[in-house]
């Protein structure tokens, strides 16, 4: 037990420590918010090259790339089956529909420092979850023999404020997604998990495969986590950033067997309830495990490093 809270404790020292030289560098930018950062053109520079890098081995085998707003349908939100899982990391987004009176209220509430949030009423977008929710929609109907591939990038939200700057609250996600017969699908995360050990490897990362263990929410939940351990359904790709006894997830490949097929009417050639899987690459994570491998100046980092993001 002593050891166990003197690494916690460890590891939020070095979570704090990371975060304060990527600020005191102005590679981020903090806010009054925990876990939301405005980024650095240094930043974003290596999230343009690890676009290029990961689209460059997609290429000609997937549809051209599509990018997603960091909103999302309501009602593809609630298909998309998140709320069931994961109820405390969603974002929902709130407007005013009132009138004149309403609005009166409202500022009444906030000049007095009241809450004025009970004046607004949720709109009909809720942010993003994960990269590929807002695709299954245009996915209904029937699939192509062989099913479709395709890859798309798109901001996500996650509500868990935390000093770790690995744990951003918005981040970005890009995306590689096969829909068709589970073999198609199987053999996408299985293909992707090890193209993206070679990419982030290649990239000086020390990278490893670990069966994902995902926080999903209560009582329930802790049945989900135990089923997606069990039937090893998401994989999750590791690499130190604050901490070697608990490295970060960095990328993902996940086969969701027929959960958005079935909610969102997507069938094989066959008629099947199509299944679907992707692999996800955590655009911020991993420019920040190049940032903590390699040092916060992307000019100093090894040349074959730079010459693959065209830095
Ligand atoms: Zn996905």
């Amino acid at each position: 037990m002593v050891q166990h809270t003197t690494l916690a404790t460890d590891r939020l020292a070095a979570q704090r420590e990371f975060r304060t030289e990527l600020i005191d560098s102005g590679v981020l930018v903090a806010t009054s918010v925990d876990g939301l950062y405005q980024r650095s053109a240094v930043f974003e520079s290596v999230v343009r090259g690890l676009e290029r890098r990961v689209s460059a081995e997609g290429a000609d085998r997937y549809e051209p790339l599509l990018f997603f707003p960091p909103v999302l349908p309501r009602d593809v939100f609630v298909r998309s089956d998140y709320l069931r899982s994961f109820p405390d990391l969603t974002g929902s987004v709130d407007t005013f529909v009132g009138d004149d009176r309403d609005h009166a209220e409202l500022l009444q509430a906030l000049d007095s420092g009241a809450d004025w949030t009970q004046y607004l009423t949720p709109a009909e977008v809720m942010l993003c979850s994960a990269a590929c929710h807002p695709l299954y929609p245009s996915l209904t109907g029937t699939l192509p023999v062989g099913g479709r591939r395709m890859e798309v990038q798109g901001f996500c939200f996650r509500h868990e404020p935390s000093i770790d700057p690995a744990r951003m609250q918005v981040f970005r996600q890009h995306e590689f997604v096969a829909v068709g017969d589970p073999e198609v699908c199987v053999a996408h995360r299985e293909e992707w998990l090890e193209r993206a050990l070679r990419i982030l490897g290649g990239l000086g990362l020390a990278v490893r495969k670990v069966v994902a263990n995902d926080p999903f929410f209560g009582r329930a939940g802790r049945m989900l986590a135990a089923n997606q351990r069990d039937t090893a359904l998401k994989y999750e790709i590791v690499c130190p950033i604050t901490s070697a006894e608990f490295p970060t997830a960095i990328a993902s490949g996940n086969y969701h067997i027929d959960h958005f097929g079935g909610p969102f009417s997507i069938r094989t050639a066959d008629g099947d309830t199509a299944h679907s899987a992707c692999i996800g690459f955590g655009m911020e994570r991993i420019t920040l495990a190049l940032l903590k491998t390699h040092g916060l100046d992307p000019q100093c980092w090894p040349s074959t490093v730079r010459t693959q993001l065209a830095l």
